[in-house]
């Protein structure tokens, strides 16, 4: 049984991966250290064989005994109000970590997918984004420790595929929604949905005319897993190019909550925050064969139904 370990398992996005490597057959070894990851979405494992938990900051040396075939590094702070308030902790994760699953998985001669981002092209000025774009990143504005980060993270894995020819892949992760996002991490869309269910006011930032493309958590596990499952060490974008303003955006999750309470209030836009944003997604279709399935009213509903659960309208 091919044994692979997922960090971040916690998290939303590694939880599903923890569920997607389940019904593959894999023995997965789910690692967290819990400051932004919720164990109640990884629970439902805990009875499983083939399903083992480690409580670990991955920013401090990694032991993992006996055999390992694969290792995905999801775990970081990803919401900007989280990596606003942990910066230092996004810094690290971002490099030390990367540093040392790069170690564990030259050592156990594994192959190592790190989970990049959207954010390595910053406030793009090239759209749609193309994986050849170099981007355009502020270091030192308040999301530079988690684009500057993931931008580390991309270079010393490079790194470590030129220089020690270890087996790699680069996932760059586009907006990304579904069930198991936490309600209170401060992204568009657990806000929009826990505020209009609550019957308050949908905080769109700015005007609302800022654009995302968001990719339904499915379709983004899918792509990652052909591109582990590839041979293919250069970045791919994965992610949803249809494209929608905040605005718009806040419409749909008005009209599907449907609750007459529920309204539009302004704040102001964050720093640094990017204008536009939406995948050139050709690499990833000429090279994994993949492309979304679920679009967003679909999606939505899906999420929908996973809040509901979690948020009790007041
Ligand atoms: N946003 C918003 N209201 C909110 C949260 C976010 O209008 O309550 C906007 C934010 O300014 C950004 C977009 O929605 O333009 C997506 O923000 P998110 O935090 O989800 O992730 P980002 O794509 O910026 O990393």
């Amino acid at each position: 049984m091919k044994k692979v370990l997922i960090t971040g398992a916690a998290g939303f996005i590694g939880s599903h991966l923890c569920d997607r490597f389940i019904k593959e057959g894999y023995h997965v070894i789910g690692m967290d250290n819990l400051i932004t990851g919720n164990i109640a979405n990884i629970e439902h494992l805990f009875p499983l064989k083939n399903f083992e938990y480690y409580h670990h900051d991955v920013s401090k040396f990694v032991h993992v005994p006996g055999q390992l075939d694969y290792i995905l590094h999801f775990a970081s702070p990803a919401s900007p109000i989280d990596y606003l308030k942990m910066p230092i902790q996004t810094l690290k994760v971002g490099s030390l970590g990367t540093h040392n699953l790069l170690g564990l998985a030259k050592s156990k001669n594994a192959r190592i997918l790190i989970a990049s981002t959207s954010e390595v092209y910053g406030d793009p000025l090239v759209h749609p984004q193309q994986e050849d774009y170099w981007g355009n990143v502020n270091p030192i504005g308040p999301r530079g420790v988690y684009d500057e980060a993931k931008r580390f993270q991309e270079a010393i894995t490079m790194a470590y595929h030129t220089f020690h020819g270890l087996e790699t892949r680069i996932v760059r992760i586009f907006n990304t929604y579904g069930p198991r996002m936490r309600v209170e991490d401060g992204r568009v869309l657990p806000a929009f949905f826990s505020q209009a269910i609550r019957g308050e006011g949908l905080t769109v930032f700015g005007e609302g005319n800022q654009t995302r493309s968001f990719c339904y958590v499915d379709d983004l596990v899918e792509g990652i897993y052909r591109l582990l499952l590839s041979d293919y060490h250069m970045p791919v974008n994965v992610g949803n190019p249809s494209e929608i303003t905040i605005m718009q955006f806040a419409h749909e999750v008005l009209a599907l909550v449907n609750n007459p309470k529920a309204h539009i209030i302004y704040n102001p836009l964050p720093v640094d925050d990017p204008k536009q944003r939406q995948p050139d997604i050709t690499r990833a279709k000429n090279i994994l064969g993949w492309a979304p399935k679920v679009d967003r009213a679909e999606g939505l509903q899906r999420t929908y139904e996973y809040f509901k659960t979690v948020v009790t309208p007041s």
